[in-house]
């Protein structure tokens, strides 16, 4: 069984993204975040769709961060799955508060030793009624954990399952883009009503483009703050209103201003800001449409914390 806290270290300190900008990223030491009374909440609802809240840095104060998240506006938050070994810790979270939803899935860079057994596991996870994903999943040619044929059956397999379970996936891309949209295209999701996201998109126009074509939603995290990154901001000007999500990826890829700090759920809010800028919007403009398209996409009633399945 992989250990899931070392898939932390290695996994995602996260992307070519973080190279964006010169400061020092998420180093292990700032384990204390600072106050956020800079947030205020002000009836704004906004969904962070990518937070791993079960990962070791949030073991210490993790009632706090869901607090501080919902004073922030923060009122929905998806956990994804690494493996299956952090599979229980994240239902575990997803039981334990009620706006925290969970994804299964085994990321590439867990997948060394993947086994088709493991597909019957995550099928079992799956039925879990807060599990509104399969994720998160894909390619990753930057960490060399996991061979690249391996890394294809893996990711072929659970893009199966998660058509056969009517759910959408959440990809994980880093230097892969023209083999994840291979996959993708010939995968039974293309097309599929809610397929999933592209989760803290990285990529160029053009994968962006045959992504959306396929119903793909993309996802934005920390780097759309980042000074550097203009690239990305015109990407997040051009994307389909109804297919962007906002996301954090905490404890990794911290928005400006806390760059270099832990980050959590609640500065989910400096992507929505940067974003409202980008697309001359107002807030909670952007927190309306970004939470609309989340509850859309993972079938969660807006009333009630409950998944909808279509089968
Ligand atoms: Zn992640």
């Amino acid at each position: 069984m992989i250990e899931s806290d070392t898939g932390y270290e290695t996994r995602d300190t996260d992307s070519e993204l973080a190279s964006l900008d010169s400061s020092p990223v998420n180093s292990p030491e700032l384990v204390n975040t600072p106050p956020l009374s800079a947030i205020p909440s002000d009836g704004i609802s906004l969904f962070d769709t990518h937070c791993h809240l079960d990962a070791g840095l949030f073991t210490e104060d993790i009632e706090a961060v869901v607090e501080r998240a919902a004073a922030a506006g923060v009122t929905r938050m998806v956990v994804p799955g690494l493996d299956l070994g952090n599979a229980a810790a994240v239902l575990a979270l997803a039981e334990h508060f009620p706006d925290v939803h969970a994804a299964v899935g085994v990321h590439p860079n867990s997948a060394a030793g993947w086994r088709d057994e493991w597909i019957d596991r995550l099928r079992e996870l799956a039925r879990h009624p807060k599990v509104v994903a399969i994720g998160e999943i894909g390619l990753d040619y930057y960490w060399d954990k996991t061979p690249p044929e391996v890394q294809h059956k893996a990711l072929a397999q659970q893009l199966e399952l998660a058509a056969e379970l009517s759910l959408p996936v959440i990809i994980h891309n880093r230097e892969a883009s023209a083999d994840i949209i291979d996959m993708l295209a010939t995968s039974p999701l293309n097309g599929h009503e809610r397929p999933g996201v592209l989760h803290s998109f990285s990529g160029d126009w053009a994968t962006a483009e045959a992504a959306l074509a396929m119903g793909f939603y993309l996802g934005f995290t920390g780097p759309l703050t980042y000074k550097k990154a203009d690239d990305l901001r015109a990407i997040a000007a051009r994307v389909p209103l109804d297919h962007i999500l906002i996301e954090t990826d905490a404890p990794y890829l911290t928005p400006h201003p806390y760059r270099g700090k832990r980050n959590e759920p609640a500065y989910v809010r400096f992507v929505a800001e940067r974003l409202a800028e980008v697309r001359n919007l107002s807030l909670s403009e952007v927190a309306e449409i970004t939470t609309a398209n989340a509850l859309r996409l993972f079938g969660i009633d807006s009333r009630q914390s409950t998944t909808v399945r279509n089968n």
